[in-house]
């Protein structure tokens, strides 16, 4: 049995971020992933708020600087690895995955967060077929379409302004008569033509026959419905963690995200949590780098205290 110094589950920018620190300490860590490196960041259109490009950049750009420079750490990817459950026996973590078990002296939870869906009706017969989750996946396919965007927060905001690119009209349904997003998105989107704001409403139902045609919104200050045409719809109501996988191991909030200290530690020595799937007051990705490096340091202290008592 291979037993690790320190496996990192997710290679977002926390885990990557995680990484580069763990490499740079020796511990040879291996990252493991569901899917491709970069998480959200990947597929995010635009990000104007990580220092060092002034003009923005692209997530998928940004992205592959990082796994570019988790490359020259000669850092080891394991890429559409599924972790399906975290356990930990006389202080050594075992990860079951559809690739067998591995063993590790720390792991770094770093899987992020997904998106919660608003469990109303039509929305999963509909998805993929008018609901999307993702702008930056499905926006091309909008070409010229009339759509919804639902929610009033950063992700909303920003992913509507991008899909204004290629749609003819976009309505963002917002439950509240004010937007969650910073001011400078918000006077982004009340400045673009396309985006019209139906404030205080919810939506209720999707229709359609084999693709999303039409929605129905409730006014929650008049109390009236109304159905309206519609080609598609992009839910950002928010988005959960991915902590099930550890959920015997460590605390958490009543939203799943775990708890840490400032040092990333969990409520299980040895294993520490990075990112937004952390109980955290910032989903950045300027936080989620940040936490990456201290829960990296973190491990290595552990490692060491543990090796010499
Ligand atoms: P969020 O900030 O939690 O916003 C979720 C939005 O969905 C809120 O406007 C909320 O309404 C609405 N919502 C939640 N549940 C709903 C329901 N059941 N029905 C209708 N509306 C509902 O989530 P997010 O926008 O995905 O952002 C997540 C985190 O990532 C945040 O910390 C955000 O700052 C960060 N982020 C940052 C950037 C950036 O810096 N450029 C970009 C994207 C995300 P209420 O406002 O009424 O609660």
């Amino acid at each position: 049995m291979k037993v690790r110094d320190l496996i990192i589950i997710g290679a977002g920018p926390a885990g990557m971020s995680a990484g580069i620190y763990a490499a740079r300490s020796a511990l040879s860590p291996l990252i493991m992933e569901s899917q491709m490196p970069g998480g959200q960041i990947a597929i995010t259109d635009f990000i104007e708020n990580y220092p060092a490009f002034p003009d923005g950049i692209s997530g998928q750009e940004l992205t592959k600087l990082m796994e570019e420079q988790c490359n020259n750490f000669n850092i080891e990817f394991m890429n559409f690895v599924q972790v399906d459950y975290v356990e930990s026996e006389n202080k050594i973590f075992k990860l079951k995955t559809n690739q067998g078990d591995f063993f590790a002296k720390t792991v770094i939870i770093a899987t992020g967060a997904s998106p919660v869906e608003l469990g109303i009706p039509g929305e999963k017969e509909f998805k993929g077929r008018g609901v999307s989750y993702c702008a930056t996946c499905d926006g091309p396919l909008f070409k010229g379409k009339d759509i919804l965007v639902v929610g009033g927060g950063d992700s909303a905001v920003q992913e509507a302004i991008y899909l204004t690119k290629f749609v003819s009209s976009l309505k963002i349904v917002h439950r509240r008569d004010e937007l969650r997003a910073v001011k400078m998105l918000q006077e982004k989107a009340f400045k673009n033509p396309k985006i019209d704001i139906l404030w205080n409403s919810n939506l209720l139902e999707i229709n359609g026959k084999d693709l999303v045609e039409s929605a129905v919104i409730f006014n929650n200050k008049t109390n009236k419905k109304r159905e309206i045409k519609i080609d598609g719809i992009f839910m950002y109501v928010g988005f959960k963690p991915n902590s099930f996988l550890v959920r015997d191991l460590v605390e958490m909030d009543k939203l799943g995200g775990i708890i840490t200290d400032n040092k990333m530690r969990t409520s299980t020595a040895g294993l520490f949590a990075a990112g937004d799937v952390r109980n955290t007051p910032l989903r950045q990705v300027v936080t989620a780098v940040s936490d990456g490096a201290i829960a990296a340091i973190n491990a290595e202290e552990y490692l060491e205290y543990e090796n010499t008592g």
